[in-house]
């Protein structure tokens, strides 16, 4: 029986509640799928800094070094807030993503037809289900780039770079022809190669890699375009792949049209099969503690972990399953329905590993 090793990063506010109910879920498809799951826990965040006075301990990155994979709940909290900024909770989230080389960030904007009301979409835009994937790269770009400030005849400015090599873009656009393979066969490239020299070497880059993915249909779109395509036609779309500020915006864009943070799953990957896996949303602090979290984004990020990282795909596809069928039966707080009865964090994960 395959035992998977896997590090668990609760972090801060309900972090610790929802990657609970992760963890058991994880379990549970463990014994119907037969895979046993060992989970090992280190701290990143406040939580990080209250115990060794750094967001990101070195044995942290080892840990997450050495484990199969890694599921993270969220981190920061007003208890942190005058941190200096390299201190910061939200520092060692930065801090772990570059020591493990994760430079593919994937989220899907998913709409489940029992939440189809949440979306501010209207129905006839979103159609019978809407399943996107946008893969941002996550290393590079402006985020990273050459940034400074300079004086010049009383005037003050400040400049950023955006700077991608062809190594970079190929990497990243490798990932999203690799899962347009396996969803449904579409890419679209997003830049801005009208006006930017980065968006004509990104462009051309992915343009070349089409050859190898003959299968793929690639099509290429601007990013103003494109933000404007996400709310009015977004059946369009399969997976997108784009550079870290476009992906940012663009990401937080399509996890609107799904209308509820506490639903979205997220995956950073690198060059090998290992990840890390986390809800799109933060730490909540002002629920954490009330029993009020959604714990289904984390639910699904530990699904995701199946399917990119352990390769379980059955498994993946149980829990994701399971999720439809819970919230058929209950809601938590935030997607609170007033047909349905309104359980705790606690029960919701309960209620997922009984229809899996
Ligand atoms: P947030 O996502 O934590 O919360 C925004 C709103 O959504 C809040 O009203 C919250 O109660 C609600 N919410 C979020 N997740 C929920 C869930 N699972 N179930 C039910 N309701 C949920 O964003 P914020 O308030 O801007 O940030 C709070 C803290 O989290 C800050 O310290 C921020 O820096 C941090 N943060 C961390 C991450 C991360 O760890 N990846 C991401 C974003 C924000």
């Amino acid at each position: 029986m395959n035992t998977y090793h896997i590090t668990v990063l609760k972090g801060d506010g309900i972090g610790p509640e929802i990657v609970e109910e992760a963890m058991k879920t994880l379990k549970k498809a463990g014994e119907k799928y037969g895979f046993s799951m060992e989970f090992r826990e280190a701290l990143l965040g406040g939580s990080a800094i209250d115990a060794t006075g750094v967001p990101l301990p070195q044995e942290t990155i080892d840990c997450c070094k050495a484990a199969d994979s890694t599921l993270l709940g969220a981190v920061g909290g007003p208890k942190w807030d005058n941190q200096p900024g390299n201190n910061r909770p939200e520092a060692g989230l930065l801090g772990i993503r570059g020591a493990l080389g994760l430079f593919a960030n994937l989220r899907p904007a998913v709409i489940f037809p029992q939440l189809r009301e949440a979306s501010p979409l209207k129905s006839k835009i979103i159609g019978e289900n809407l399943d996107i994937l946008i893969v941002r790269e996550l290393t590079g770009g402006i985020y990273f780039g050459e940034r400074g400030r300079g004086e010049k005849n009383g005037n003050i400015y400040a400049y950023d770079t955006e700077k991608y090599s062809v190594s970079e873009i190929r990497r990243i656009a490798r990932k999203g022809f690799e899962m347009a393979m396996k969803r449904n066969k579409k890419l679209c490239s997003v830049d801005k190669a009208n006006v930017l020299e980065s968006s004509r070497l990104w462009r051309k880059t992915v343009a070349d890699m089409a050859e190898e993915y003959p299968e793929v249909e690639l099509t290429n779109l601007y990013v103003d375009n494109c933000a404007m395509q996400l709310v009015c036609n977004p059946k369009q779309f399969d997976v997108i792949v784009t550079s870290n500020i476009f992906g940012d915006i663009l990401s937080d864009e399509a996890s609107m049209i799904s209308g509820s943070i506490g639903m979205l799953a997220s995956a950073s990957l690198g060059a090998g099969k290992s990840g890390l896996y986390e809800p799109v949303h933060g730490s909540a602090p002002d629920i954490a503690g009330t029993g009020k979290a959604n714990p289904l984004a984390t639910i699904l990020s530990g699904a995701m972990m199946l399917r990119y990282s352990l390769e379980e795909p059955e498994a993946a596809e149980a829990i994701e399953s399971a999720v439809t069928k819970a919230l058929d039966h209950a809601r938590t707080a935030d997607i609170a329905s007033p047909q349905l009865p309104q359980v705790s964090c606690k029960e919701m994960g309960e209620l997922v590993r009984k229809f899996i």
